[in-house]
Order: structure tokens, then C-alpha cells, then sequence
């Protein structure tokens, strides 16, 4: 009977020992980590956010409406409207304007769009990916058909003009030299409410 218990109890220890081993390997993984993005797919993007509150900061950063009722729908409807439903709109909006506005229409993979909270995060984002410096207030990574943004620092003109770098070189079959990319770019953040 010692016997079989000590068996018993040695076996239900090893077992203990491997399932705690396998939850503090999945509590380091998640440490060494950044942070967890969340997700949120639009019908042209994937918005990466890590917390609601950075989710919300992104709202209120960018002024864009869309619809018939145009700003009058700020007050009378998007109040019904979830944070989900308000970036939605917004983010969809202005992708659309960025294609209307470059004459640039046909289906396109999804550009991601990753929110970071502060320029430290969105710089080490840049440093991750590229090996040096970053230089930029918002960025488009081709390679990954990204955009990077910071919400401390951040209106719907730049969302715009790097959503547009996205359109612009998925669009053409040659990607177009990086100087007129830029020139496209910055003739829609510049007209993003004509
Ligand atoms: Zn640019």
C-alpha cells in the first residue's frame, strides 16, 4: 500500500511538475513579449492595437466621416456606434477616398495597421524590421504591407498618405521609384477632403 502510494504520489508530482513547467513556459513567453496585439479587420485593413484605450486614442485622433449625413452624423449618430464601429468607418473611409483620390481601384490584400502608444514603441518597431534609426513620425513597410503609426502623434492626413503608399505600390505591377511614390502620397493627404 506505502508502495503504491508512493508510486501514485511520485507519478501525480512528475505530472504536476510537467503541467506547471508548461504553464510558466507559457507565462515567460508571453513576458518576454512586447505586449499582445489585438486585432480588428476592416473591409481594406487589419487595425493591431493592444489595449481599447490605444484603440480609442486612434479614434479621437483622426477626424474623418463618411455618409451622406457628414459631420452632422458626429452628432446624431455615432453615438450608437461602437469604438469598433466609429475606427471602422473611419479607417475604411479614408482608404477609399486614397483610392478614389489616386484613381488607383481594384482589390487589394489587406494593409495592416499597427497602433503603437508612444514614438519609443513605434521607433522600436522600425529598429525590429529595418536595423537602424527610425526618422519617421509614421511609416509603410512594402515587405509586410504595414503601417505603423503613433497615436500620441497622429491625424487622418498622415493615416492617409501611408495607406496610400500601400495602394500605390499594390497597384502598379512595378513598383513606381520611391520619389513619385511620394509625390502620390502626399497629393492625397493633401486632398483627403476635396
Ligand atoms: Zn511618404
Amino acid at each position: 500500500m506505502f508502495i503504491r502510494s508512493l508510486a501514485a504520489a511520485l507519478f501525480y508530482l512528475s505530472w504536476m511538475v510537467l503541467f506547471l513547467g508548461s504553464i510558466t513556459a507559457g507565462v515567460c513567453a508571453k513576458v518576454t513579449e512586447d505586449f499582445v496585439w489585438h486585432h480588428l479587420e476592416t473591409r481594406h485593413t487589419i487595425i493591431h492595437y493592444r489595449s481599447i484605450e490605444d484603440l480609442k486614442q486612434f479614434d479621437r485622433k483622426i477626424a474623418y466621416h463618411t455618409g451622406k449625413w457628414g459631420v452632422l452624423s458626429t452628432i446624431f449618430r455615432s453615438n450608437s456606434d461602437t469604438i469598433h464601429d466609429k475606427v471602422t468607418k473611419k479607417t475604411d473611409g479614408i482608404f477609399e477616398k486614397a483610392q478614389q483620390l489616386l484613381d488607383m481601384r481594384k482589390r487589394m490584400d489587406k494593409v495592416n495597421i499597427y497602433i503603437c502608444r508612444n514614438k519609443k514603441q513605434l521607433h522600436d518597431n522600425y529598429y525590429k524590421i529595418f536595423r537602424r534609426p527610425c526618422r519617421y513620425r509614421a511609416w509603410y513597410a512594402y515587405e509586410l504591407n504595414a503601417v505603423y503609426v503613433n497615436h500620441q502623434d497622429l491625424d487622418e492626413g498622415m493615416l492617409s498618405h501611408e495607406l496610400a503608399h500601400s495602394i500605390i505600390d499594390h497597384y502598379l505591377l512595378v513598383r513606381p521609384p520611391r520619389a513619385s511614390a511620394e509625390i502620390l502620397a502626399s497629393y492625397v493627404d493633401r486632398h483627403l477632403f476635396d
